[in-house]
């Protein structure tokens, strides 16, 4: 908790206990999902926060929606980032108790297969062609 009056001192306490908080809650909620979806997320989150950024520190209507895409983009990044990732101070990966971004952090290993359902919320569906039988013209059989 900072000592001093300062705003911008303050501003950045409550945006880093915020994202102390809201990071590994997207971690738990993208845990299973394909480091191509998430590198997509990462990559949504940047272009979110590099449009409205601002916000974060000025205020208005896009500062709810540019912390999320913070918060989302770092756990994102977390999750596929060999070493995790490291913000204000802040350290997220995926090694269980990492002391902070100069711990042990192992070469990465493939990740478990994940059933397409879970990689993707549009639940994209493979187009297949399928050949139906041609129909029975009974009069001609008779
Ligand atoms: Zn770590």
């Amino acid at each position: 908790m900072p000592t001093s009056h300062d705003p911008v001192e303050w501003q950045r306490f409550v945006l880093c206990e915020t994202l102390a908080l809201a990071v590994p809650m997207h971690m738990h909620e993208l845990r299973r999902c394909d480091p191509n979806f998430l590198t997509e997320i990462a990559s949504q989150a940047a272009t979110t926060i590099g449009s409205h950024g601002d916000a974060l520190q000025f205020g208005g209507k896009q500062c709810a929606p540019a912390f999320n895409a913070l918060a989302r983009g770092l756990a994102a990044t977390a999750l596929i980032a060999w070493g995790g990732v490291t913000f204000q101070g802040l350290h997220w990966c995926t090694v269980p108790h990492c002391p902070g971004p100069d711990g042990d952090h192992p070469q990465p290993v493939e990740p478990n297969p994940v059933p397409a359902a879970f990689t993707s919320p549009l639940n994209v569906r493979p187009i297949v062609d399928l050949n139906l039988p041609e129909p029975k013209n009974e009069e001609a059989a008779a």
